[in-house]
């Protein structure tokens, strides 16, 4: 079958116009190349697509030498990055992977001379299609029915390439999520055989599946197959003392609120789990940012603050998001504002920063005659909540002579 890429958009068909120059060169050096991976699966499904791997018998050392501009990322892989026009493309040598260790990396990988053998080793049947400059699509795993007929295949047998590499385990999920497929029925039963040796799978790779399972329009699905499987395996989700079934979402969601979500709804069952933030190897600003999702989420339901003071203190976006969540799962929160309440209590608000405090600490030493000191900080803090409260007005003349009776 032949592929057609007039219904794609123009900067998709240009992606794959440059792909084949570079393609093209290759069999001008008397090598054979293919766009293989997501990209085909995601251009046969008429999505549009950001990238484009290639695959070749063209070994690294030679790729650094045909193509002008190139970046070697993964030598040893067999990987070279190739810079062609505006856009560059991983050139990926042919290659089976040796034995594996630890149900994780193969010890090893052969280069190999015939496509057949590369796209063996890859994970699933629609991620193991290829076309070749013709736009011929080559397809040795009936991957192209796999895709019409929705449906997530192991390429040969599910055991084995589970055992293999554990990751597969998750990407299932994640594809079937993201697809919105099913996964087929020996592939799903090992899923279930295997579950616990996701434990093999770093955090790190786990949370990159997650965020994307998360946005996926298959996500109640998958939600509940994570559930059913691999979870108690997984950091983080296998602390869960709660009702698993209250965690699985039928539209998508981003990661953080999430895991905000969660740790909100484990705290109503005296289940702390703030501390187990860290076993998700997450960046500091997102571990900052999912605690404050979770204050938002007990305001929503228990205020600790007045409505003025949430609005100032937490990020206008963020309490919207988390609204829309509420909202498009119908979950019931006793506090909850809508977005036309938050907006217009944000508009009102005499302050928005700290910044906008017609006052500071110089002037509040030089004025009240007072060593720095604790009381300072102590003092501006509760000018800030006085302005916002609108109790105080946010003038310097009367702020200080409010600040000489309170101090
Ligand atoms: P995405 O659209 O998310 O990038 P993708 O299918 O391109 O999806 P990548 O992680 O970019 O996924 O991998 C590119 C290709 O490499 C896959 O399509 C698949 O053929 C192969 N692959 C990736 N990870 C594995 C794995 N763990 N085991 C076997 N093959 C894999
Ligand atoms: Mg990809």
């Amino acid at each position: 079958m032949k592929l057609e890429i007039s219904q794609l958009s123009k900067e998709t068909q240009a992606l794959i116009k440059d792909a084949n120059q570079v393609i093209g060169e290759l069999y001008k050096h008397g090598y054979e190349a293919y766009i293989v991976g997501g990209a085909v699966r995601n251009i046969l499904l008429k999505e549009d697509i950001n990238d484009i791997d290639i695959t070749t018998n063209c070994l690294p050392e030679d790729l650094l030498s045909i193509f002008a501009r190139t970046v070697p990322i993964g030598i040893e892989h067999g990987t070279v990055l190739v810079l062609w026009g505006n856009n560059q493309f991983e050139v990926t040598t042919f290659r089976t992977d040796g034995e594996y260790i630890d149900h994780r990396r193969p010890e090893q990988v052969q280069f190999v001379s015939d496509l057949k053998s590369d796209l063996e080793r890859r994970d699933f049947t629609i991620n193991a299609l290829a076309i070749n400059d013709s736009f011929d699509i080559i397809d040795y795993f009936d991957g192209q029915n796999d895709l019409i007929n929705k449906q997530i295949r192991a390429v040969g047998i599910a055991e084995h390439r589970f055992q293999e590499d554990a990751l597969r385990i998750i990407r299932a999920i994640r594809f079937q999520s993201v697809l919105d497929f099913e996964i087929e029925e020996h592939t799903l039963q090992a899923i279930h055989k295997l579950a616990t040796t996701i434990k093999y799978v770093s955090i790190e790779r786990i949370v990159v599946e997650m965020k994307k399972l998360l946005q996926g329009k298959g996500i109640e699905k998958a939600l509940k197959l994570f559930y059913q499987t691999i979870y108690a395996y997984v950091p983080f989700f296998k602390s869960l003392k709660g009702d698993t079934e209250a965690y699985q979402f039928h539209s998508s969601i981003e990661f953080n609120i999430y895991i905000a979500y969660i740790i909100y709804c484990e705290q109503k069952f005296g289940h702390d789990l703030i501390s187990q933030i860290s076993t998700l190897k997450l960046s500091n600003q997102d571990k900052k940012n999912i605690k404050d999702l979770v204050t938002i989420f007990d305001h929503l339901n228990n205020p600790k603050m007045t409505k003025k003071a949430f609005v100032y203190r937490f990020d206008l976006t963020m309490i919207q998001t988390v609204n829309e969540f509420i909202q498009a799962e119908g979950l019931f929160f006793d506090n909850l504002m809508d977005s036309q309440e938050t907006k217009h209590i944000y508009r009102q608000l005499p302050i928005h920063s700290r910044d906008d405090i017609n006052i500071n600490g110089n002037i509040l030493i030089n004025y009240l005659q007072k060593k720095p000191g604790p009381w300072l900080k102590t003092l501006i803090n509760t000018i800030e909540i006085e302005v916002i409260e609108g109790r105080l007005d946010n003038q310097q003349e009367t702020i200080l002579e409010w600040a000489k009776q309170h101090v």
